[in-house]
């Protein structure tokens, strides 16, 4: 949708194809980081997509053996938004096609499913939709996510990097407080992320990969117990895990394309690369990817220039964010959540501690998590300023 924006703010005709007749998807990458809101000041939509519901997390901590450490604090970073909007993502997603309905070059068609791509004798040249209809396209930008059919039909090598934690999602009520309580809880061998949305507490608890069938054997009512041992502000409202049908399995999956393109067709996003729920920044660097494929293609494609011989810079520009924030989230597998599962009486780790003593030091990952590396600006053409 965010490529799509772009390209069609560049002038370029662009078609966004969704398979779903809406947004809605329950609690599916809703953090919108200082790095994403920094590219929506730019393109002068900052104020009227923070007018739409949304929490704000300025830092965020953990509670370790029952000592709390702040970890990361947005305020010290420097940019328009220094903190993280919390907005469902299909609030976020009708933003950016509002925005983008009202470009005469952008068109949203839903319940479009995409089901097999038009290969040429050189390049790919479209698509072929479920109801039969063939699409002819210069690009084809596979933007399907992390179990991409496109990306697949293209015969992209995928390089898988394992992980080895799954995480069951659900929410408890609370009450509103005047300050965000976003936190995690490491304690008895059990991990608990709880991210504050006002009225209710969007939960992560960390499992041991292909723990979930285990877990939901010994019934709903020891999960509950489990829960508030290691995250005890929950108890009050726990009762409100009703059966399993109020917790979602997340399978957690880290891969990567080794290559993202084919003459006529690019991979971005959770296409490209999934990442892992640690940090919450799987819709920010695929929207990092839209903006930096419109950067590189979009005055070539607005042009009538062959886009062929500059998809390979995509891949090129991106991998070293993608593989930097993948090592770190695998070193936060294995070191912390890893630790934190089998320990029963966890201490916090040094960093974490020193994080806590010096706290102007929270602004290094706060700006790692929040901006990311090599963080990308808006340079992609206005076609309404040429006009
Ligand atoms: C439970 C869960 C929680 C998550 N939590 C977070 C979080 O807190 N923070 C975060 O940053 N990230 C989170 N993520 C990851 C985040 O959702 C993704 O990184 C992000 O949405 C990737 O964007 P994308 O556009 O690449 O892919 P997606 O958001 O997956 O979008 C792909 C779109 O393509 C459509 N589609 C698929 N196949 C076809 C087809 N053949 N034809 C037409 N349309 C098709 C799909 O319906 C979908 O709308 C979470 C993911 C899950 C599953």
């Amino acid at each position: 949708m965010m490529a799509g924006l772009l390209f069609a703010r560049a002038g370029v005709q662009t078609l966004v194809l969704e398979k779903h007749a809406d947004f809605l998807r329950d609690f599916r990458g809703d953090t919108v980081h200082p790095s994403t809101l920094e590219l929506f000041d730019e393109l002068g939509l900052l104020t009227a997509l923070l007018a739409r519901e949304h929490d704000k997390v300025s830092a965020v901590g953990a509670v370790i053996g029952g000592r709390e450490y702040r970890i990361a604090d947005f305020t010290r970073l420097p940019g328009p938004a220094p903190f993280i909007a919390m907005m469902p993502q299909w609030h976020f997603l009708d933003f950016v096609a509002d925005t983008a309905q009202r470009l005469p070059a952008f068109t949203l068609r839903m319940e479009a499913e995409v089901v097999s791509l038009i290969e040429g004798p050189r390049r790919i040249e479209g698509v072929r939709l479920a109801n039969g209809e063939a699409l002819e396209a210069r690009l084809v930008i596979a933007a399907d996510g992390r179990s991409s059919h496109l990306r697949e039909a293209a015969g992209l090598p995928l390089q898988k990097l394992g992980a080895p934690i799954d995480v069951l999602w659900f929410r408890v009520p609370k009450a509103r407080t005047p300050d965000n309580r976003t936190q995690g809880y490491i304690d008895r061998g059990e991990m608990i992320v709880t991210i504050d949305r006002g009225d209710y507490f969007q939960c992560a608890r960390v499992i041991e990969k292909g723990a979930a069938d285990r877990i939901r054997a010994a019934g709903i009512k020891r999960f509950r117990a489990d829960v508030t041992i290691s995250a005890p502000p929950l108890s009050a409202h726990v009762g409100a895990i009703a059966g399993w049908d109020d917790v979602k399995l997340l399978t957690v999956e880290l891969d990567r394309l080794t290559r993202w393109h084919r003459p006529g067709l690019l991979a971005i996003g959770d296409a490209a690369h999934a990442m892992s729920p640690v940090g919450g920044v799987g819709i920010n660097l695929a929207i990092q990817d839209a903006v930096a494929a419109a950067n590189i293609l979009a005055a070539a494609l607005a042009a009538g220039v062959d886009p062929d011989p500059l998809l390979h810079k995509l891949r090129a520009r991106r991998m070293l964010a993608v593989r930097t924030i993948q090592a770190v989230q695998r070193a936060i597998h294995r070191n912390v959540i890893g630790a934190a599962m089998r320990n029963q009486a966890p201490r916090a780790p040094a960093l974490v501690r020193l994080f806590q003593a010096m706290p102007a030091l929270q602004a290094l990952p706060a700006r790692l998590l929040g901006l990311g590396i090599r963080r990308e600006h808006i340079r992609s053409p206005d076609a309404s300023m040429t006009d």
